[in-house]
């Protein structure tokens, strides 16, 4: 199964791809979380992309698709994958359907998730990561049980810097001109379902399983 999430940030497409990798067995690509990782690790990769992201830009499509391309070389991601946060443009989607088509392995379906402005802009405001291991968290939706501290592996909470009013504004202005046209594109390529996802993430989790369920593979 190779999946691609769209949505807005904070539509839920890693709460969902958490759930939906351990599924169907495939690995979650996030290229938001590789550049965390490079940035924690202070790499040059992490370096560049820093900027980009703490103005709530995107970083630049070149970088961007040659860590997807190095990613989807490795070997856990030749039975399947669930992309989330990639393509988020065009360029992006144009460069995947080529590498994928190098390899004979085409998508089998973009899934994207649908929340209004008003619901994005809370979750992303109370949205809390945990340090240690990447787990999400919601300071309303999805509390932990004692507030910082995650209830997984006990690691500490923090909001990332990203998700502060002005960043999060930018953040929505960028997916409306920049990735919110990818919609039509794989509308038109025929590949494209769509679920609400408001309503309580397990339901929102069976809606995604219904709609992948729906293709032929
Ligand atoms: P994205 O990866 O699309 O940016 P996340 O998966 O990080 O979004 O979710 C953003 C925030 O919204 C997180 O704090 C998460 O806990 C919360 N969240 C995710 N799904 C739901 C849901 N169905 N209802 C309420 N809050 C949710
Ligand atoms: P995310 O974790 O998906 O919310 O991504 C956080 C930030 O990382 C984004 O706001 C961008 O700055 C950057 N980023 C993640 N994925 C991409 C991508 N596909 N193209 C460009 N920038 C990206």
């Amino acid at each position: 199964m190779r999946v691609v999430l769209v949505g807005a940030p904070g539509a839920g497409k890693g709460t969902q791809a958490k759930f939906l990798a351990e599924h169907y067995d495939i690995p979650q690509i996030s290229t938001g979380d590789i550049f965390r990782a490079n940035i924690a690790a202070k790499t040059e990769l992490g370096t560049q992309a820093k900027g980009y992201m703490d103005a709530g830009e995107l970083v630049p499509d070149d970088l961007t698709i040659e860590i997807v391309g190095d990613r989807l070389a490795k070997r856990d991601a030749a039975a399947g994958f669930l992309l989330d946060g990639f393509p988020r443009t065009v360029p992006q989607a144009e460069a995947l359907d080529e590498m994928l088509a190098n390899l004979e392995t085409p998508l089998d379906l973009v899934l994207e998730l649908q929340v209004d402005e008003a619901e994005v802009v809370r979750r992303l405001s109370g949205r809390r990561t945990c340090r240690n291991c990447g787990l999400v968290w919601h300071v309303e939706f999805d509390r932990p049980s004692k507030p910082g501290v995650c209830d997984s592996c006990g690691g500490m909470l923090f909001q990332r810097d990203d998700d502060l009013p002005d960043t999060i504004r930018r953040r929505l202005e960028v997916y409306e001109e920049q990735t919110a046209p990818l919609v039509g594109y794989y509308d038109k390529a025929g590949i494209l379902r769509s679920v609400v996802a408001t309503g309580p993430v397990d339901e929102v989790t069976k809606r995604a399983i219904t709609a992948l369920e729906s293709v032929q593979r």
